[in-house]
């Protein structure tokens, strides 16, 4: 789907979750979609440099990354009830709000604990400990029901979720307000940057870096009052030229959908899986661990 610059980007993960659903068909397999555990990494010697809190720098093997057991990253849209004029393919990421409560009961219910990036970033560079059964749970462009439903749902389990904010949604109708995103940070969930508007990163020239992601960074960083370290993907896509990129603006890590994971900077590759409207909670606990291994 082509976004145009100033267009409202309503429903401009579409491309993106198709893809990503047809990869749990078992069509994806082939590009290790859903076979993380065989990757290979291409290079083992080569190293991921990166940068940690304390701007000294830890060198991680990305071999050793990418043999660690994957953490299930999860990622949501809409959440609320379909509407009869939602398309099939749309209900496949709309996710109703009844099914949305009871995946989160089953996350609760099976012992699940919601992690944030850093510790994950932790976990996979330093080895650092994580709690039991850990999963992380993601929200992607800024849509209103995110702070109206999913913050509340979230917060009855004692779950943070990660928000990556598309900037130029704040404050239009049906998405969050620059307010909503700050209580989001206040509360101890985590903001991310999901670019200002949904423009593919494959496509970007050196001035859409600025405009597309460091601008943006810049402006959540000032209305939350602490640094932005994660960013997400637009679609999803992403190329081996964006990887480097997002180091230089100084990210720690960076999240795409269901594909393999680079084999030189996994930390800029970091799976999840779209959660579609259809499933229940048992659904996706077995897809949680039959793609996360
Ligand atoms: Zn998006």
């Amino acid at each position: 789907m082509k976004i145009l610059k100033n267009q409202q980007p309503a429903g401009v993960c579409f491309v993106a979750i198709a893809l990503s659903i047809l990869c749990f068909n078992s069509s994806c397999e082939l590009s290790g979609g859903v076979k993380a555990a065989t990757e290979k990494p291409a290079n083992i010697s080569s190293a991921a440099a990166v940068a940690d809190t304390a701007s000294s720098f830890v060198t991680v093997d990305a071999a050793t990354i990418l043999n660690k057991q994957q953490v299930p990253v999860l990622c949501y849209h809409q959440i609320r009830d379909w509407r009869p004029s939602d398309s099939k393919t749309s209900r496949d990421y709309i996710v109703p709000v009844a099914a949305f409560r009871e995946q989160m009961k089953m996350l609760a219910d099976s012992g699940y604990h919601a992690i944030t990036p850093d510790q994950l970033h932790n976990y996979l560079t330093k080895s650092a400990a994580l709690p039991a059964k850990p999963i992380m749970l993601t929200y992607d462009d800024t849509d209103f029901e995110q702070y109206s439903i999913a913050k509340p749902e979230m917060e009855k389990y004692g779950f943070k979720g990660v928000f990556f904010i598309m900037t130029v949604s704040m404050g239009r109708p049906h998405y969050m307000s620059r307010e909503q995103v700050k209580e989001l940070s206040d509360s101890g969930h985590i903001i991310g940057t999901h670019t200002w508007n949904h423009e593919n990163v494959k496509k970007y020239e050196e001035k859409d870096w600025s405009t597309q992601v460091e601008k943006p960074t810049k402006v959540l960083e000032s209305l939350i009052g602490k640094p932005v370290k994660y960013f997400a993907y637009p679609f999803g896509l992403w190329n081996k030229d964006a990887l480097p990129k997002l180091r230089e603006l100084g990210f720690k890590g960076a999240f795409q959908l269901s594909t393999s994971r680079d084999t030189t900077e996994p930390l800029y590759t970091i799976r999840r899986i779209i959660v579609p409207g259809t499933w229940n909670g048992a659904t996706l606990h077995t897809v949680m661990k039959r793609s996360f291994k």
